[in-house]
């Protein structure tokens, strides 16, 4: 098997949340749109930070690939391990870390999904806005940039992220950003990262906007002659 070392190091890390079985890797070889199936050698089930640091530690050290994996939903094959080793499978890491409710913002685990995000917000009255159709994890958005059918009223994962904790490929874990609305002291690493698709770091901690719940929500089909009634329909 290739990066064997990299894979033992990653067992005595893991135990069982170290799956080499065929059925775990071709489950992470598949995607949503017409890519070739990519297969890792073998598939990690991180459960916090401090996991995913040593993960990329060993693999760095080892020169083994390492890819995240989210809900997969990606169309674009994001979430293919072309180049094989590790698929780094965020879906344990789902815990709501705070609910800000005056400052409208929360923090939340990468692997949490958008959907279960508003049902813990429901009682607060607020509500995640983006949705991009499908139920993809909150890091897998950020890291994509997600929009979707909200965009026009609400942004997308570039306004909707305002900090970020993210491990780097060699283990080291950084934070960007803060809660504050305006701040200009230095880089603007969050911008960096949402967007870059697992190729600069993982993310572990994302802190997003929130919106009070609308009162109502309506819709509607409406039928134009043209593209540029439509855009002015919009705007
Ligand atoms: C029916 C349908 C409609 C869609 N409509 C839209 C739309 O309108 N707008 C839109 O933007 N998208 C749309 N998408 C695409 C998809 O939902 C988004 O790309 C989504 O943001 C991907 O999230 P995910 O959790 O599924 O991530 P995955 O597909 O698992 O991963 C996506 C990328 O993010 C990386 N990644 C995942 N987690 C992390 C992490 N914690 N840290 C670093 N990198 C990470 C992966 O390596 C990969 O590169 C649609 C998809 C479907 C199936």
């Amino acid at each position: 098997m290739a990066h064997e070392a990299a894979i033992e190091a990653l067992r005595a890390l893991l135990g069982d949340r170290l799956a080499t079985s065929d059925s775990h890797r071709e489950l992470h070889a598949q995607n949503e749109a017409y890519f070739a199936r990519a297969l890792p050698d073998a598939v990690a089930y991180p459960e916090t930070t401090e996991e995913v640091s040593r993960i990329l530690a060993i693999c760095h050290e080892a020169r083994c690939p390492v890819t995240p994996f989210a809900a997969a939903s990606s169309l674009e094959g994001q979430h293919l391990p072309i180049a094989g080793g590790v698929s780094l499978d965020m879906g344990r890491m789902t815990r709501v870390l705070t609910v800000n409710a005056e400052d409208l913002n929360c923090t939340v685990q990468p692997g949490l999904t958008r959907e279960a995000l508003n049902t813990e917000l429901r009682a607060t009255g607020l509500f995640f806005p983006i949705d991009p159709g499908a139920n993809a994890s909150i890091g897998g958005m950020a890291a994509t940039r997600a929009s979707g059918t909200m965009a026009v009223r609400y942004g997308t994962m570039r306004e909707a992220v305002l900090a970020l904790e993210v491990v780097m490929a060699d283990g080291t874990v950084i934070r960007t950003g803060s809660q504050a609305r305006k701040s200009a002291t230095g880089y603007d690493l969050t911008h960096l990262i949402v967007g870059s698709e697992g190729t600069l770091g993982v993310i572990t901690e994302v802190t997003l906007r929130l919106y009070g719940q609308p009162e109502a929500i309506s819709a509607a089909t409406c039928r134009f002659e043209s593209v540029e009634d439509a855009v002015n329909c919009v705007i």
